[in-house]
């Protein structure tokens, strides 16, 4: 049973009009792995998360999430399943503090309903769980800090802190490096090292450095079809790949 991947993307396809985004797309992340979607610009990368969250429907094919097929599932159901996801800096509420953002993703999890979100305060079921995961990602010390004054970087660290809040089975990242400083970078590389463990990871970025130093597999999608799946020194020494991608 613990040898089973946690999720399993079977013949996934998309298009939009004529344009064919993923392209029967089968793979799987193994528990304890982060496994990296690398593929260039358009390849189909950010539309394959978002079938596999429920923030798109798919045109046909399969997610298998810890035994459970997701055909029928909303995005809140698949978040409730387990199945974790940054939330876009744009989801932040940047008149609230760090810490409330987080108190929301816990409230969304508990299914808790605060009447304009007054007197949660007091709440310990969520000012614990919240102030726990702000500081996993090292940001216990702006809690009180309004998430406007936050730097980019650490915004990106808060919508960490607000996928961790979840107590997710899995990680769905798709480009958390993005606009990060060289020293945010290597925090989060460190972190997400260690994160595996706890919850595996579809990690899509595009920095190879990263990809090279944490994946344990590598898939390249291009023109929404994965062309290879292997180890870090398979796909580096791969001619397909290095044609169509690494460029070199
Ligand atoms: P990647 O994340 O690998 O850069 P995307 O998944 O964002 O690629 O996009 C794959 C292709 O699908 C691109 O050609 C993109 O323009 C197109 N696409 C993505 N989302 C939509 C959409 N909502 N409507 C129409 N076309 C889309
Ligand atoms: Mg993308």
């Amino acid at each position: 049973m613990t040898n089973q991947p946690i999720l399993q993307i079977q013949n996934l396809n998309k298009s939009f009009g004529a344009l064919t985004a993923t392209d029967d797309v089968t793979l799987d992340l193994k528990r304890g792995e982060i496994h990296a979607l690398i593929g260039p610009n358009g390849a189909g990368k950010s539309t394959l998360i978002k079938q596999i969250c429920g923030q798109l429907s798919s045109d046909s094919g399969k997610v298998i999430f810890n035994g459970r097929d997701l055909a029928g599932m909303d995005m809140a159901e698949r978040a409730k399943a387990g199945l974790g996801r940054t939330f876009q800096v744009s989801s932040l509420v940047m008149e609230f503090s760090a810490l409330r953002n987080v108190m929301l993703a816990v409230q969304s999890k508990l299914g808790t309903s605060y009447r304009f979100f007054k007197n949660v305060r007091g709440d310990k079921s969520l000012t614990e769980p919240a102030m726990a995961a702000l500081k996993r990602v090292n940001l216990e010390e702006r809690a009180d800090v309004m998430t406007a004054e936050l730097s980019h970087g650490e915004r990106r660290q808060l919508e960490i802190a607000m996928a961790l809040a979840l107590d997710p089975k899995a990680f769905l990242l798709d480009e958390p490096m993005a606009g990060m400083g060289p020293e945010g970078s290597k925090k989060l590389i460190g972190f997400l090292d260690d994160l595996r463990h706890e919850a595996p990871i579809l990690l899509i970025e595009h920095d190879m450095d990263a990809v090279f130093s944490l994946a344990d597999r590598i898939s390249v999608l291009v023109y929404g079809r994965v062309i290879a799946t292997g180890s870090v020194d398979d796909i580096r020494n791969n001619p397909a790949v290095r044609e169509a991608y690494l460029g070199s």
